[in-house]
């Protein structure tokens, strides 16, 4: 197969079942390989998708500079697809942003802009997002891409990985675990496949110290999941249940799942995992598990592959009381 370019690569990712993993017969544990998209997770498809749906109603023009505040995956996605469509990007980090990531801005062709100051709560989101409107302001024809309450986010995964997952596994699944930050993925992939399976049962994952679904801010180290502020395009009226983990369970779960299954993932990855092994006991036999692993082990070597960082992580979960689930 010849793609057009790097951009026609993203999407049409695997689904592996977890045998190893998930030894025991008694369910169906499947996982969809969003990390095998090009850019190297599931961003890619919102940043695709935001940027090209803008386009084509005439918000993004060829005279467009787009805006985004991101450390992470999306920034890495939306450097590569701006690239490829000759726009310039700039990306508000914060001085959170690992070595790497800010490396693959830089090799991406990104303008970085870090922010230094605190905000009142002690992290950089509102700084961060101060920045960005006054960047808006400051810079000719900017474009904000707002992840956090752009509907084209939840929309991406709706007609994405959602459609892929209904044309080649059907309204067979059970139960979706899904690890949640802005909840694009989760809000896009549960509307899709409830419509095939009414019954199906959304689970999000949230990560300990998050405030997602309620709660304190508190601290977590994972990138990727979780969230400081509850994003507008969350919906918790369409999630059955939420699983909490903590870094220490994620990262755990990341070990096993690249000792067990040989596949080298993320932090959310972990979290999914560790969920899913929450769930089992409590759910019929022989049902079906589908989760998705956002992206690649790489980009976490120095914390999830780390023993150091391990350590740190393990001391805080054993010295902390473990949250329970809403159901
Ligand atoms: N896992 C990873 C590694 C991510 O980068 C993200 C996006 N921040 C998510 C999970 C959660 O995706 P969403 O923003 O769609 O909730």
């Amino acid at each position: 197969m010849i793609y057009d370019s790097i951009l026609s690569c993203v999407g049409n990712t695997p689904t592996v079942k977890l045998k190893k993993l998930f030894p025991l017969q008694e369910h169906t544990v499947l996982a969809k390989l969003e990390m095998l998209n090009p850019g190297g997770s599931i961003k890619d498809r919102p940043a695709k998708f935001m940027v090209e749906q803008g386009m084509k109603r005439g918000e993004i023009t060829p005279y467009s500079h787009i805006i985004e505040s991101s450390s992470g995956n999306l920034a890495i996605a939306l450097a590569m697809i701006c690239q490829q469509h000759s726009l310039p990007f700039t990306a508000v980090v914060d001085p959170k942003i690992s070595p790497t990531n800010l490396k693959l801005l830089e090799i991406y062709g990104a303008n970085i802009v870090q922010v230094t100051k605190k905000d009142e709560n002690n992290g950089y989101l509102a700084t961060r997002i101060d920045t960005v409107k006054r960047l808006v302001k400051e810079t000719p024809n900017a474009v904000w891409i707002n992840q956090y309450a752009n509907p084209d986010n939840w929309r991406s995964h709706y007609y994405g990985e959602a459609e892929e997952i209904v044309n080649s596994i059907g309204s067979n699944i059970d139960y979706l675990v899904v690890g949640a930050s802005t909840s694009g993925t989760l809000m896009g992939v549960a509307r899709r496949l409830k419509e095939t399976n009414p019954n199906l049962k959304v689970i999000a994952v949230d990560i300990k110290g998050s405030v997602l679904f309620g709660g304190h801010s508190g601290p977590r180290e994972l990138p990727g999941i979780g969230a400081s502020r509850v994003p507008e395009l969350l919906d918790a009226s369409e999630v059955d249940e939420v699983i909490y983990v903590d870094d220490y369970e994620s990262a755990l779960a990341c070990r096993q799942l690249v000792k067990e299954e040989s596949i080298f993932a993320g932090g959310s990855s972990g979290s999914a995992i560790a969920a899913i092994k929450k769930l089992l006991p409590h759910i019929p036999k022989h049902s079906v598990v589908l989760t998705l692993f956002a992206d690649r082990g790489d980009r976490y070597l120095d914390l999830v592959y780390d023993q150091a960082w391990f350590d740190m992580v393990k001391q805080r979960h054993l010295s902390t009381p473990s949250l329970q689930s809403i159901v």
